[in-house]
């Protein structure tokens, strides 16, 4: 089980990637965010982030240099700022799955001098060229709800997709610290140790149910009847035993809380089953 060391990880390498670039030991590094087919939740998600929040991250760690939903260019001239980018040193985010089904139809990039630009075309460019590779939510990093069952656009992960590893930082949505610690490491020039699924071990070593506050109910057998029941949610649905995440230690929205602690179950978002596999979500 982790411990409280563990939960303040992923700040300390921030603040230890801020530090470094200031004192000139280590260099901000320029972002591209990319977004795929899906919900652009990470991206809503994402800024979202405290400590450090959004704007800190922006200008302490890393030059945002393209981001489809945040930044001011547009049409071609977002398409050029894009190229441009490409000949530097950066990470590339990509968020949504993948497909090239019907030519890349279902997700244009751009429109340039009259040609249209699938996005996996513009993702392959990019790949190329990163310093390193991070998929970005449950859809980029294994297909998710974009992929659910029928799959009528063929979306796949984005390593899948690429046919090469990346960095997965699964999640529906992805949490902000979860990404910007794995930048951090990034910045500081420290391998990311991830397990068999490319998750950053840091916050993906356990399940949910591991440190699961409800966790003594399910070891005594005692169980939820009912939603709203303060006893162990298995039997109405709850996915943490087949979810690796870091919700329960890291928690959310300015560190608050967490679904189960908000009296609902785990729905297992983060787990490389969903959906498909974590249906029902309540039962
Ligand atoms: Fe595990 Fe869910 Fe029960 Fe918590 S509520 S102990 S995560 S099954």
């Amino acid at each position: 089980m982790l411990n409280r060391r563990d939960i303040l990880h992923e700040r300390r390498l921030i603040k230890r990637a801020i530090d470094e670039i200031h004192n000139g030991e280590a260099k901000k590094i320029n972002f591209v965010w990319m977004e795929a087919n899906g919900c652009t939740g990470n991206i809503i998600s994402f800024l979202n982030a405290d400590q450090p929040d959004v704007l800190y991250f922006m200008e302490e760690m890393v030059n945002l240099k393209f981001s489809p939903s945040l930044m001011q260019a547009e049409g071609e001239v977002a398409y050029e700022e894009f190229l441009e980018v490409l000949d530097t040193n950066f990470i590339l985010g990509v968020e949504g799955a993948l497909t090239n089904m019907d030519e890349g139809f279902y997700n244009i990039f751009a429109t340039y001098k009259g040609v249209r630009i699938p996005t996996v075309e513009a993702i392959s460019l990019a790949s190329k060229k990163a310093k390193a590779i991070i998929a970005i939510g449950t859809c980029a990093s294994f297909g998710g709800i974009s992929a659910a069952r029928p799959n009528p656009t063929g979306c796949t992960s984005l390593g899948g997709f690429l046919g090469r590893e990346v960095i997965n930082i699964p999640g529906c949505p992805a949490n902000p610290l979860w990404v910007m610690g794995t930048i951090a490491s990034i910045i500081l020039n420290k391998k990311v140790e991830v397990d068999e699924k490319g998750r950053p071990i840091m916050f993906f070593k356990e399940t949910n149910h591991t440190n699961c506050p409800r966790r003594s109910y399910f070891d005594n057998k005692v169980f939820a009847d009912k939603l709203g029941d303060k006893e162990c949610m298995i039997k109405v649905g709850c996915k943490g035993p087949i979810t690796k995440a870091y919700c329960p230690l890291g928690l959310w929205n300015s560190r608050i809380n967490w679904p189960v602690e908000a009296n609902t179950p785990c729905i297992g978002c983060a787990s490389e089953f969903f959906p498909d596999g974590t249906e029902p979500f309540v039962k």
